[in-house]
């Protein structure tokens, strides 16, 4: 494509890496809407953010992986959040993170944990703190010798055996992941970005080169349409394959509750990675183990997840099923170790998929030029999809608009390595 030719750019997938990446296309210098047509498709009929984008926890941390991209996209999440005043409009702040060990109380015979049948996978969040040197030490101050912070009084101090922090201040910080990802793309909607909404169907080419994106509107009866594309960037998180099948991805599905303190509660801002000891039952005389991850949020609201399951992919993410059971667990896990989280208000249960890169590392990010050249891929972030959001949408605008990555080296995230 030569350079004066118009740039018809087709993002399949409003996730948050597809609305990051039509935000950073729709910034970059090189953008104008005379000489560049930057279409998002999304498949749900509800608009963008119904998957995971828009049902993950939020943390956005100097500690997560891969490193390389964790380095562009941290600074840009605190530049973002500085132009676009994210504090109010998508709740950034710095967050107190750390590891909390302890007992859990009686409330009853608690769920599985999971969905029946299926299988406990942890979402490894944790596993860029291998190395001790990456944890940092917190500013607060304990209130005893189990670590647990003078300001952190929602979990009971009895139960708790220790607490450990995972980075220092200004290490960690978060973002409602809907508003994030919602605003991202209502950033992107003002300067031209247009949403189409039906469920991709391929990608087509000619020639070794993108030609177009054909489409179908779900339930409209209505023939596939295509959009011209001289750039297709796919990132439609874990259905991607159903576009480009030979990507190693696979999709972990995982519960998650939002529960709603009493008005007189004040919830400290602090997101929790818990191992709690359950009390015996029939079933466990010694009492599972179990793992959820907490977050209080700005605006008092408290967010908490489980482990990941291996049900099966639905064709659409408006048909993702999700277990009341599995939800009642996180609820039951977390108020066994908060009398503020007990008597709070479960107002969302839901489910999500995250695309897991199945041979291991990922994200894929760059030109998959063996399948054709101006197809971009931009998937598989597993766990770290919100905090790596703004680096990869950074470095997918500086390969369409200007040929080449310049913000970083990402060789290792190429897809000629995972292809
Ligand atoms: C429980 C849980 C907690 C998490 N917590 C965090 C966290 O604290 N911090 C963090 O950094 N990450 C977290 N994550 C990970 C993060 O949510 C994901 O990595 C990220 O949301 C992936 O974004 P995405 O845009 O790739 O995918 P998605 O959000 O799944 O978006 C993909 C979009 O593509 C659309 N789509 C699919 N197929 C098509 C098609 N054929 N045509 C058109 N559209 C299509 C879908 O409808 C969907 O909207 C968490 C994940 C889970 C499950």
């Amino acid at each position: 494509m030569s350079q004066t030719e118009h740039r018809n750019i087709v993002i399949v997938g409003g996730g948050i890496i597809g609305c990051t990446t039509a935000y950073y296309l729709s910034r970059h210098p090189s953008y104008t809407p005379d000489t560049t047509t930057i279409t998002l498709v999304e498949a749900s009929a509800h608009g963008p953010a119904q998957g995971a984008s828009g049902k993950a926890g939020g943390l956005v941390a100097k500690w997560a992986y891969p490193r390389e991209l964790v380095d562009i996209s941290f600074p840009e999440h605190v530049r973002l959040a500085e132009e676009n005043n994210g504090a109010e409009r998508w709740g950034w702040r710095f967050v107190g993170c750390g590891s909390w060990e302890g007992k859990g109380e009686e409330l009853g015979e608690s769920g599985s944990g999971v969905g029946i049948g299926g299988q406990k996978k942890s979402l490894e969040k944790t596993l860029g703190l291998d190395s001790p040197s990456n944890a940092g030490s917190s500013s607060q101050t304990s209130r005893d010798e189990t670590g647990l912070p003078d300001d952190l009084k929602w979990v009971k101090d009895g139960l708790t055996e220790s607490y450990s922090p995972m980075s220092g201040p200004e290490g960690t910080a978060q973002v409602h992941p809907y508003l994030f990802t919602t605003s991202m793309f209502e950033l992107a909607k003002d300067k031209g970005v247009q949403l189409v909404t039906g469920s991709a169907t391929s990608i087509e080419r000619s020639d070794g080169r993108v030609t177009g994106v054909s489409y179908r509107v779900p339930n409209d009866g209505s023939e596939q349409k295509i959009i011209p594309a001289t750039h297709v960037i796919l990132s439609a998180g874990a259905w991607s394959p159903s576009l480009v099948p030979s990507l190693p991805i696979s999709a972990t599905r995982a519960h998650s509750v939002t529960i709603c303190p009493k008005p007189t509660v004040t919830i400290s801002p602090y997101v929790l990675f818990t191992e709690i000891q359950l009390p015996p039952t029939k079933s466990s005389k010694r009492g599972r183990i179990v793992t959820p991850e907490i977050y209080a949020r700005p605006d008092n609201e408290v967010y908490a997840c489980g482990p990941g399951d291996d049900s099966r992919l639905p064709d659409n993410v408006d048909n993702v099923e999700v277990d009341q059971k599995a939800c009642e667990s996180i609820r039951e896990h977390v108020a066994s170790i908060s009398q503020e989280l007990r008597e709070g208000t479960v107002e969302k249960r839901q489910a999500c998929f995250l695309p897991v890169v199945s041979i291991g590392g990922g994200p894929v990010i760059g030109e998959a030029e063996k399948i054709a050249r101006g197809l971009y891929i931009a998937t598989g972030h597993t766990c770290w999809g919100i905090c790596n959001a703004p680096g990869t949408a950074k470095v997918m605008a500086e390969l369409v608009m200007d040929g080449k990555i310049r913000s970083g080296n990402l060789k290792k995230l190429s897809p000629s390595r995972f292809l």
